[in-house]
């Protein structure tokens, strides 16, 4: 009797265990966000999610087929009809609560980023405040729909503009900033009276989850704004959804391209973000020890996973030797270690993959014959063994021709390249097939003034590291950097998001008029 119950006691304990074992899996899928509520995927497909910094799964994140995409698409499409007609005013009062909420919850959805994308909890909070500011702007949208009125633009006839949001749009954004870039994309879509599908990174995405959950309580309706999660499958059937009527993208220079090329062939507005390879060019006139704490910040914050990172400094005549000797003594004092250790500067790569392919192009560099002047292939840190560290690495003699050069590494590589000019720094920034961002060091206004009006490059820094346009301000890069015309938030976010209406009337009273059968001019 006491074998058989011990039998059975090891049976239920097997069972109990399998509980608890799907139970946990269960908690940590992160599903879908469409029509106000957590919805479960119909696709059994997954990927997961890594806390990149202990190198553990962290959760597993289920991705959208065609079809629950499209049930996003329809769910938002009914509630553009409402929320499309509400006055602006009444739509900026919800997106203020929103960004009550996102103050009140900063912290929480700070640690999110923290625990999926690895960046430093200082800088992580940076960028949420960056989204912040587009959603501050949102607020005063109401201001920037007023339209343009001309009065008797021909004999008792009135002419104005007006601009009306377009339906349901859709934004698909990259895992390095899990909150800022979706924040530079659907406050400004919604607050102009459309509605919206977000599919961000895989990689990353509670923290697109939770903000869906925020804009909820602040009281906006159902269906005003989801999320799906997925890949290539998501993203092709919001590519081909009728419905959708504008696409926004952030991401790599080919994924871009190829939004950029099926968003227009099926009929939609777009705008599509790239890659970059940004220049700082540091002129010998500068005060050095600015230009090189700048360049620390933009070539190893958030571990250079930035598309406005400074991943070329550009040593100009003698400036040269000075310049790598002293960066290479910061770069060697970097402090790695966890974004949740506050003393951290530099956090993990965001996987394993990424990780491989940022030390591959360290052994590349090498391979080509630049000059690795500190090396952090090997870094180890006590307790995070399995985490996706690199230290920072810096190249000097680095030529244009090279690969790693011309290539987006996006992790912390610095390549330093010296000409002997400003005319050929100037030219060498212009050759380059990115066009994102780019900052010169110097103290010749001069200088300063030409780089700034020559350089062929979206958003310019004269000794600013990292020229990131505020909120009411556009972002946008030139080149294989952008594909499309108009930049994001800003004016050019809310032309982007709304579409222009131009109305003729008069109103004749007691007067007959004839059929005119010449163009109309202004009699
Ligand atoms: P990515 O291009 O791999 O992914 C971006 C988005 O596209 C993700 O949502 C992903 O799921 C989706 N995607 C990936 N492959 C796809 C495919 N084959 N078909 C359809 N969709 C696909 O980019 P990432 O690695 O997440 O982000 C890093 C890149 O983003 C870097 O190149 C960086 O420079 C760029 N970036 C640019 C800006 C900018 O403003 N220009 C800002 C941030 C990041």
């Amino acid at each position: 009797i006491q074998q058989k119950l011990l039998v059975q006691l090891k049976k239920c304990l097997q069972q109990a265990r399998s509980l608890i074992k799907s139970f946990q899996e269960e908690m940590n899928l992160i599903e879908h966000f469409i029509d106000g509520k957590i919805t479960k995927g119909s696709s059994k497909k997954t990927s997961k999610v890594f806390n990149p910094a202990t190198g553990e799964q962290s959760a597993e994140v289920n991705l959208a087929s065609k079809a629950d995409v499209d049930l996003a698409v329809q769910k938002a499409k009914r509630a553009f009809i409402d929320w499309s007609r509400k006055p602006p005013a009444q739509r900026a009062r919800v997106v203020f609560k929103f960004k009550e909420l996102i103050e009140k919850n900063s912290d929480e959805i700070v640690k999110l980023i923290v625990s999926e994308h690895g960046k430093v909890y200082a800088d992580a909070m940076g960028s949420l405040t960056r989204g912040l500011e587009v959603v501050e702007f949102a607020c005063g949208i109401p201001h920037l729909l007023k339209g343009e009125f001309s009065e008797n633009v021909g004999t008792d006839v009135d002419s104005w503009s007006i601009r009306q949001p377009l339906g349901v749009c859709a934004g698909i954004t990259p895992f390095n900033f899990p909150a800022m870039v979706p924040l530079w994309m659907f406050p400004i879509a919604i607050a102009c009276g459309n509605t919206f599908i977000l599919k961000p990174s895989e990689k990353d995405p509670s923290c697109s989850i939770k903000l869906a959950q925020l804009f909820k309580e602040a009281g906006l309706p159902d269906g005003v704004f989801n999320v799906v999660n997925g890949d290539k499958e998501a993203v092709d059937a919001l590519l081909t959804n009728k419905d959708v009527a504008a696409i926004s993208f952030v991401g790599s220079t080919p994924i871009a391209k190829y939004i950029y090329e099926n968003a227009a062939k099926n009929e939609k507005r777009v705008q599509a973000l790239g890659g970059a390879k940004n220049h700082c060019v540091v002129m010998p006139d500068c005060d050095l020890d600015q230009a090189v704490n700048g360049l620390m910040g933009a070539a190893y914050g958030s571990a250079g996973e930035r598309c406005m990172a400074q991943s070329v400094a550009v040593a100009v005549g003698k400036v040269g030797d000075q310049l790598v000797n002293k960066l290479s003594k910061k770069v060697e004092a970097l402090k790695v270690g966890p974004g949740s250790d506050k003393s951290s500067e530099m956090g993990p790569l965001v996987t394993k993959e990424h990780l491989e392919k940022v030390k591959g192009y360290v052994d590349l560099g090498v391979k080509e014959g630049a000059k690795l002047v500190v090396d952090g292939r090997n870094i180890k840190l006590q307790g995070f063994e399995k985490g996706f560290f690199i230290g920072g690495c810096l190249f000097d003699h680095v030529e244009k021709n090279m690969k790693i050069y011309k290539e987006e590494i996006f992790g912390p590589v610095l390549s330093v390249v010296r000409v002997k000019d400003f005319k050929s720094a100037l030219n060498l920034v212009n050759d380059h097939e990115f066009g994102n961002g780019t900052s010169i060091y110097t103290r010749d206004g001069d200088v300063g003034r030409t780089f700034a009006s020559k350089i062929k490059i979206g958003m310019v820094g004269i000794n600013i590291p990292i020229p990131v346009p505020v909120a009411f301000h556009s972002f946008g890069g030139w080149k294989r950097s952008l594909f499309g015309d108009q930049h994001m938030h800003g004016n050019e976010g809310v032309r982007f998001y709304t579409k222009l209406k131009t109305i003729t009337s008069r109103w004749p009273s007691g007067i007959r008029l004839d059929p005119e059968f010449v163009m109309p001019t202004m009699k």
